[in-house]
């Protein structure tokens, strides 16, 4: 792989994220990005007349877009549909309308690859130890307050110092350099570099490596369904139960994640959720309730489900982390309302991080940090009560989703 040299990082968009940083407030209700303020949905914020003048050699037509009058275009891969006139660029700021047509300005130029456990994505319940070859570009199609990447995922690609030319062949010989059996598309969000994602999802699964997308899952269902033939598994965020905080935390919108979430269940395809517990936003009793009945109710108890600690973070960083007593009663919350494997992220050594078996209840996987000490699954069942276990396991034959287990 060839790592770019030092571009110049142009102040533009750099010094607005800066301001915006130096200003936090105690409370932010709005992103305060270069356009307007919040209105809760993020789809008319693109940037106008910001586009390059030129392409470049990691640009190419998008997939997945409708020419309109006037040399307009929208954007159909995430719900946001960015309609851009010549010039504009995107709310995830990687596409350009050039000439009346859109391109992805990241196709093969990440700008953050590394090899990672599987576990760090986190995925427990698929093939635990493998290696993940990860890799992101700049740009996002949300606004979350309480990013942790927001230095890619607000970027634009070319004010990021430091990226790689890596097209899809060359992921792949990455990736087997590396040993790992599987590449992430994740740091930032895969579904703006939907086109550099599909061509190197292809041409892993064709190379026997496992596809990995850990995502905030607002994507629109023509793509996804084409992701769908392709992936192996993802780790698909659930911010909240509750639009309004979609809209003011996220700038996103709740039922596009939901209908992803069904969407992937119905493929068959493994995933766990994640939910980061942010004091003030997302630690409501009610709204966890919620959450955990809508997945009984849609896509059953199986699918693991994963209460994240937050630290405090971008324009949340007067924030307290979210008390651990709060995390293990949605643990238990959750559980007792029929959700079979729920877990505790962010915080050492507590049961949460380890794997008990639903029926027997047994110890299955121990997790310290990112290793296991203890494993006790033979070919996807529990060693001590022979229950097949929802997940993607060695030794288990064709891949048991869950609620599709053999
Ligand atoms: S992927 Fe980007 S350009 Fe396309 S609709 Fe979403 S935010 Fe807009």
């Amino acid at each position: 792989m060839k790592k770019i040299s030092r571009r110049r990082f142009l102040g533009g968009g750099a010094a607005c994220m800066m301001s915006a940083v130096a200003g936090q407030a105690w409370w932010p209700l709005a992103d305060d990005t270069c356009e307007a303020a919040v209105t809760g949905d993020i789809r008319g914020r693109v940037f106008k007349g910001d586009g390059p003048e030129k392409l470049w050699q990691w640009s190419r037509e998008g997939f997945v877009y409708t020419k309109l009058e006037g040399r307009k275009v929208i954007c159909e891969v995430c719900p946001n549909l960015c309609l851009l006139s010549p010039g504009d660029r995107s709310v995830c700021r990687s596409r350009v309308n050039m000439d009346g047509k859109l391109y992805s300005l990241a196709y093969g130029n990440p700008c953050s690859i590394n090899t990672d456990p599987i576990e760090k994505k986190p995925l427990f319940h698929f093939r635990p130890r493998i290696k993940a070859f990860s890799l992101a570009t700049t740009g996002c199609n949300f606004r979350c307050l309480n990013c942790q990447n927001w230095e890619i995922s607000q970027a634009k690609p070319h004010e990021v110092p430091y990226t790689y030319t890596l097209f899809p062949e060359e992921v792949i010989a990455a990736a087997r350099k590396s040993q790992a059996e599987s590449i992430a598309y994740t740091y930032s969000e895969p579904v703006t570099f939907f086109e550099y994602m599909i061509d190197t999802a292809r041409l892993a699964r064709q190379a026997g490596i496992y596809n990995l997308w850990v995502s905030n899952g607002y994507i629109n269902a023509k793509p996804l369904l084409a992701l769908c033939e392709v992936l192996d598994g993802a780790s698909i965020n659930l911010k909240a139960f509750n639009d309004d905080i979609y809209r003011g935390l996220n700038g996103g919108r709740l039922q596009p994640v939901l209908d992803t979430f069904k969407t992937l269940h119905a493929h068959h395809i493994h995933f766990e959720m994640i939910n980061l517990v942010v004091p003030g936003y997302t630690d409501d009793d009610e709204m966890v309730k919620k959450m955990c009945a809508w997945i009984l109710d849609n896509i059953g108890p199986d699918h693991p489900l994963h209460f994240l600690r937050f630290f405090p973070r971008y324009k949340l960083n007067r924030l307290p982390p979210t008390p651990v007593s709060t995390l293990s009663r949605y643990r238990q919350m959750a559980m007792q309302m029929g959700v079979r494997y729920v877990y505790v992220g962010n915080v050492a050594r507590h049961e949460g991080n380890h794997t008990y078996c639903h029926n027997c209840k047994k110890l299955l996987i121990e997790r310290q940090g990112y290793v296991i000490p203890t494993y006790n699954l033979a070919g996807g069942r529990c060693k001590f009560c022979d229950t097949v276990i929802p997940g993607v396991w060695e030794g288990a034959g064709a891949p048991s989703a869950p609620g599709h287990s053999s």
